[in-house]
């Protein structure tokens, strides 16, 4: 009872930005994919057929998702509809991080115009409004983008990759509608 009094008061903060995977595997994977995207890395090679992680040569289990290779086999192209996925977590989050600096940099240039027009003596003086649209601007930018900005972006991408990939592999398997 007592137990349960403090699990329950206490919120759990899990994963990243507080977002668990179902899927462990696409989280190991999307650094990977965010390459592949990129056009950073050759398309062709050997990937599991079941998670598409690229897989060493001599490799007898993935080493993303786990899995068997001599059970669910090997494939020399990931799917488009898989990259997909990846992208959408990948745009999300950019989005995210875009909008979150430019609210930020808003933040700034308002600050900096009531600076200039109305504030009083020393605070009134351009260099001040000056330093704070730059150095508020700066922080501010890297507060709404990429500190609070990312995590969102990171939820919501994540989400998701995560529902595409679930209807993937309902589709794969036969079982989806
Ligand atoms: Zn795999």
């Amino acid at each position: 009872m007592v137990e349960d009094a403090r699990k329950s008061s206490t919120p759990e903060v899990e994963g990243t930005a507080g977002y668990i995977s179902p899927y462990p595997y696409l989280e190991k994977l999307q650094p990977r994919m965010d390459e592949r995207l990129d056009r950073q890395v050759p398309r062709g090679g050997t990937y599991c057929a079941f998670c598409f992680g690229r897989l060493k040569k001599e490799a007898t289990t993935c080493g993303f998702c786990d899995a068997d290779i001599s059970e669910t086999g090997t494939t020399t192209e990931i799917p488009q509809e898989v990259l997909r996925a990846y992208l959408a977590k990948k745009k999300t989050e950019e989005r995210w991080v875009h909008a979150g600096a430019f609210f930020g940099l808003t933040i700034a240039s308002v600050l900096f115009i009531l600076l200039i027009g109305w504030a009083p003596g020393f605070l009134g003086h351009p260099g001040v409004a000056l330093a704070v649209l730059i150095g508020g601007g700066y922080v501010l930018a890297q507060l709404f983008g990429s500190i609070i900005g990312a995590q969102i972006g990171y939820r919501r991408g994540s989400r998701k990759r995560d529902a595409l990939w679930e209807r993937y592999l309902e589709a794969r398997e036969g079982t989806g509608a």
